[in-house]
């Protein structure tokens, strides 16, 4: 029996979330819901699929959904689903506070649901092809900035992008805790946050450095790992990897393979691999609630700084 399920709010990126359901083998796209009727319907048409209006309406016809609406939303949506005893897959960040997301994640637990968290960047090829890569890091610094164009204005950037580094961070630290954080940043061209910089201390010894900013000159999405005896280099645009390691004449340079493929889709494989196994997601609900943890910190902090106190 294919998996019965649907997606909340076909935008941006719930389009996608549509489309790969549409495509995959053991999974039917039963429906699409959207706020925005003209929306829902288009989507729904080029996916031969329902449209509805009101994410109620679904609750008995599906077994598992994707979540894909603004963050605000979250939680009254994916309360909903869980109480009526469907998986969920809810984009980030889980929730806007971690007392919401501790509510999830007990209602998730209370129900026996699944309850995934869409940071994305964990599937990119080239991270999960650093993960074996990983061993002590000292420091680690990530850079995750784009010129303003206007998009996730009603949230703080460290909630839009800095999230992704920070998931991926304490996913490669094996969870481990914070014991530290000092922080910089400024809201400069909406009224949130705009750029932001936290330099984090982890249980483990290792130390990070985060930049964030929607206010730059250009594209640039990297991570360096330094350990000893390499410092290896993550492009996220280009998905490559480079390693460097001691040489007799200097550093030494390899180029670790990376296998393409579309990331989302491996969300999304993951999530109905887990709907069916019934097995604990890569990005569970209590990842997400602990890299929203943090990042609520860094910009409470980053806010406070700049109100003076
Ligand atoms: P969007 O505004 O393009 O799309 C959201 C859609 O949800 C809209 O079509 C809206 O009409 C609809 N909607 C609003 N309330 C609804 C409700 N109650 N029921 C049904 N539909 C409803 O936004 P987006 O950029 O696609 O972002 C959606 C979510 O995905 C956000 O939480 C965002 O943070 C997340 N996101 C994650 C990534 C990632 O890399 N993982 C990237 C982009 C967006």
């Amino acid at each position: 029996m294919p998996i019965k399920t649907a997606v909340i709010g076909v935008g941006y990126l719930g389009q996608h979330h549509a489309r790969i359901y549409a495509e995959m083998d053991g999974v039917e796209l039963v429906a699409v819901t959207d706020t925005d009727t003209n929306r829902a319907q288009e989507i729904a048409a080029k996916h031969s699929t329902t449209a509805y209006v009101d994410y109620k309406e679904i609750l008995d016809k599906v077994q598992a959904v994707s979540i894909v609406t603004p963050t605000s939303t979250h939680f009254d949506v994916a309360m909903d689903c869980l109480r009526a005893g469907l998986d969920v897959l809810v984009e980030k960040p889980i929730t806007v506070t971690v007392d919401e997301a501790d509510a999830l994640i007990n209602e998730a637990k209370k129900q026996d649901c699944i309850l995934q968290v869409g940071h994305l960047e964990r599937y990119n090829p080239a991270v999960v092809a650093l993960e074996p890569l990983i061993k002590n890091p000292r420091f680690i610094e990530t850079e995750r900035v784009s010129p303003f164009l206007g998009r996730a204005t009603d949230v703080d950037v460290t909630h839009d992008l800095m999230i992704h580094d920070i998931d991926i961070i304490t996913g490669l630290l094996g969870g481990s805790g914070v014991t530290d954080i000092k922080v910089a940043g400024a809201q400069v061209l909406s009224d949130k946050i705009d750029m932001a910089r936290a330099w984090i201390s982890f249980e483990c010894g290792t130390t990070a450095l985060l930049t964030a900013s929607r206010i730059a000159r250009d594209t640039r999405r990297r991570l360096k790992v330094y350990q000893g005896g390499s410092f290896i280099l993550l492009d996220y645009q280009s998905r490559e990897i480079t390693r460097h390691t001691g040489a007799e004449d200097g550093l030494a340079t390899e180029t670790v393979p990376v296998v393409d493929c579309e990331p989302l889709k491996e969300e999304i494989m993951d999530f109905a691999h887990c709907v069916v196994n019934r097995q604990k997601p890569k990005v569970s609900g209590a990842e997400g609630r602990e890299a929203l943890k943090i990042v609520i910190q860094v910009s409470e902090m980053i806010r406070d700084a700049q109100d003076g106190n």
